[in-house]
């Protein structure tokens, strides 16, 4: 599934989408610099293309994507719809005529109906109390505008991708760079498209994570771990994160090496084998090493480096007790080992009589 524009046209898979052409439009809409989401407060495309392109309303808009991601275009691109009514953005007033608008279909609201029993609530909707709603199709969710409304349904997947997908094609095409809800700029008279749109993961899933100017980044620094937003990263404080981890890292690294050494104390006489368990403890060493080299090569993906470099800084000494226990461990286990040997030859020395003298 993908979305393209050409000529003020949506394309989905290289053909147009559904058009049905709305009479309710004004001039043309020169470079727009807002993209507005609605809810249709209905519960069918059909019924809400209808009022959108009837002219009795008065109202219209650009797309309405369906519950099942069914997109209808009601209006070219470059002209005004009149989805938006009295509202401002931004010290901007009448916002249609520098918006594209997006009707989701959603009938919104969702109520207790009066003689439900606590344990069992009927749900019906808002806008056509006769209507029972399915619960799985409800969220109990708060308005950020202070909207008291208990429930409200939910946005299914299909259509939720859809609506990036188009959202997407639509600021790529058009340069816009903003998004807002009818809520946004008639906070007083709109409440849509509600709680269950997700604004904010729709908007990092429009832009991409950059976009975000309120995402900061944890840096692990001498000076302890610090906060920065993404867009005043340096390079030296991506440096600065790297050394961080690797010396942590490094750390660890000696402390697993001396845990290898401690088995070779401890083991004493028995043969070969402590050398094998160095070695094997120093390649562990090493791909630790190398794993903090991988780490700080992830330079992309800054938050996790941070995040890596704080856990190490702060979990180390877990890393360096567990090797030193398990090396102790290996340890014991060949001093065992050794002496059941020891044991077996002086049983099978004294049956062939090899160390007669010993026992006489
Ligand atoms: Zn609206």
């Amino acid at each position: 599934m993908s979305f393209s524009i050409r000529s003020h046209v949506l394309h989905r898979d290289g053909a147009p989408v559904a058009q049905a052409r709305t009479p309710n439009v004004g001039g043309p809409l020169r470079s727009p610099t807002l993209l507005v989401m609605h809810y249709t407060a209905g519960f069918t495309a059909a019924s809400a293309i209808a009022a959108l392109t009837g002219r009795a309303k008065k109202v219209s808009a650009h797309l309405v994507i369906d519950r099942d991601g069914t997109v209808t275009q009601l209006a070219p691109l470059n002209v005004v719809t009149w989805h938006a009514g009295p509202s401002s953005w931004k010290g901007r007033k009448l916002c249609n005529s520098f918006s594209i608008g997006i009707e989701l279909v959603n009938c919104g609201p969702v109520l207790e109906r009066a003689d439900s029993k606590p344990n069992k609530p009927v749900l019906i909707a808002e806008v056509a109390t006769k209507k029972i709603m399915d619960p799985k199709d409800c969220a109990r969710l708060q308005h950020k505008n202070g909207e008291g409304t208990p429930f409200w349904q939910i946005y299914p997947e299909e259509q939720m991708e859809v609506a990036i997908g188009v959202a997407r094609a639509i600021c790529e095409t058009y340069g816009i760079k903003d998004i807002a809800g009818h809520y946004d700029i008639a906070p007083t008279r709109k409440r849509d498209p509600g709680p269950a749109f997700n604004m904010l993961s729709f908007k990092s899933a429009v832009f991409g994570r950059d976009d975000d100017e309120r995402e900061t980044v944890r840096i692990a620094t001498k000076k302890g771990v610090v906060e920065k937003p993404r867009e005043e990263l340096t390079a030296k404080d991506l440096l600065a994160a790297g050394s961080e981890t690797i010396g942590a890292v490094v750390t660890a690294k000696r402390a697993v090496v001396a845990g290898g050494l401690v088995t070779v104390a401890a083991g004493g006489t028995v043969a070969t084998e402590p050398n094998e368990t160095l070695t094997q403890v120093q390649t562990t060493a090493l791909s630790i090493a190398d794993t903090a080299q991988a780490v700080s090569t992830a330079k992309d993906s800054v938050s996790a480096l941070a995040g890596v470099g704080h856990w190490f800084a702060t979990h180390w000494i877990v890393v360096v007790v567990a090797a030193a226990v398990v090396s102790i461990g290996v340890a014991f286990y060949y001093i065992w080992r050794a002496a059941q040997i020891i044991e077996q030859r002086r049983v099978r020395g004294a049956r062939t009589g090899e160390n007669i003298e010993r026992l006489s």
